[in-house]
């Protein structure tokens, strides 16, 4: 065997992403809560939408997603220049990174927040501008404001934020908008604007869309991921002004939506009142087991999404190995918290009773 070839010396310095873990055993006895995925199948419509477009799979898709633009510029009232689409939301976060920096500079984002802002940073060359978050596992904006400089390019908000849950407050969103540069891209992530709009402080939620219409450096991303249950298919969009869509489509892989996943996207837009429903379900869920969870005694940040936030500390892995042992996966963050989806009902309780049980260490 001749030696690998060179490549880049920096890359072992890039995390891998990590995905949730899987549970392993039979459908029914163990449940994966690590994923943020919804525990019910595709949408009304969706199996047979998706199927019909697979008889073509000899065929490349259609490039510019022109029906599932049509749909969701009529859903969100833009023209379809406004919007991009790619292989879930994470393939826009790296558009907008590709579309805006050059080696060296600054992409900033609270931490801890989605783990691919770190790496998609990274593999642009730029720098990865981590700001703590409070101690309530909200956004510092007003340090993040603070941190902005000269070599700022992209701020990445994610509203609710993952892992911790809670959503910006409009007010404060508003102020650190008005006094960022217009010249940075600021990324509003709103994978889960589904579930905080289905919330009982809808009111006071902020919708990134109806902001990015009015501010020309704001780009709002959603995904057919997580409340459309679509995490299989791949499907996410990002709305901004037209110049901004322009560049961000130039860094998109061609051909990256497939047909089914373009097919199963327009049948779950026709699917809505389905999709709030369950949503309103997984929120409802999620109020239950958060307020049983501090009654006994756990402090949980506000959880806006469908998940909640455990700051364990070092007991985390012990948590998360517990859940293990009653056949549950969940996102486990070493000496910071863990992340647990809502899910089914059962697996749900599993974990109320390993919370309740104190789960001793190992
Ligand atoms: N943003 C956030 C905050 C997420 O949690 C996720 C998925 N975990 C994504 C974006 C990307 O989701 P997808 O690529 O499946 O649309």
């Amino acid at each position: 065997m001749t030696e690998p070839p060179e490549l880049r010396q920096d890359l072992t310095g890039i995390p891998s992403y990590r995905a949730g873990q899987r549970a392993e055993g039979k459908q029914g006895d163990v449940f994966s809560l690590a994923s943020n995925e919804t525990v019910y199948g595709p949408l009304p419509g969706v199996m047979h939408a998706a199927q019909a477009r697979v008889e073509s799979s000899h065929r490349y898709p259609d490039p510019g997603s022109s029906k599932l633009l049509a749909e969701l510029a009529n859903k969100h009232g833009v023209e379809e220049d406004w919007i991009s689409t790619g292989t879930g939301s994470v393939a826009i976060c790296q558009q907008a990174v590709v579309a805006s920096c050059s080696p060296g500079d600054e992409v900033m984002f609270a931490w801890r927040s989605f783990e691919a802002y770190p790496i998609i940073t990274k593999l642009a060359s730029a720098r990865a501008i981590q700001v703590p978050l409070l101690p309530d596992g909200r956004h510092d904006l007003d340090l993040m404001s603070k941190s902005i400089t000269d070599r700022t390019r992209v701020v990445f908000i994610c509203t609710p934020n993952n892992p911790t849950g809670p959503c910006v407050p409009e007010t404060e969103l508003e102020d650190f908008l008005a006094a960022a540069p217009s010249r940075v891209l600021i990324v509003l992530d709103e994978a889960y604007y589904e579930f905080a709009h289905a919330s009982k402080d809808a009111a006071e939620q902020v919708d990134g869309i109806e902001i990015a219409k009015r501010r020309s450096n704001v780009l709002a991303l959603r995904t057919f991921s997580k409340a459309y249950g679509l995490a299989g298919l791949r499907v996410g969009y990002g709305i901004a002004n037209p110049a901004t869509t322009k560049s961000l489509r130039k860094a998109a892989l061609p051909f990256g939506v497939s047909a089914v996943a373009q097919a199963a996207a327009v049948a779950s837009l026709a699917a809505e009142d389905t999709m709030w429903q369950r949503v309103h379900e997984v929120v409802a869920e999620r109020d239950r087991v958060v307020a049983e969870a501090r009654n006994l005694g756990w402090e949980i940040p506000q959880a806006r999404g469908n998940y909640y936030w455990l700051p364990l500390g070092e007991r985390t892995l012990d948590f998360a190995q517990a859940c293990v042992s009653r056949g549950v996966t969940v996102r486990a963050f070493p000496d910071e918290g863990a992340r647990v989806t809502v899910g089914e009902t059962e697996a749900n309780n599993r974990v109320l009773d390993v919370l309740n049980s104190g789960f001793p260490q190992r």
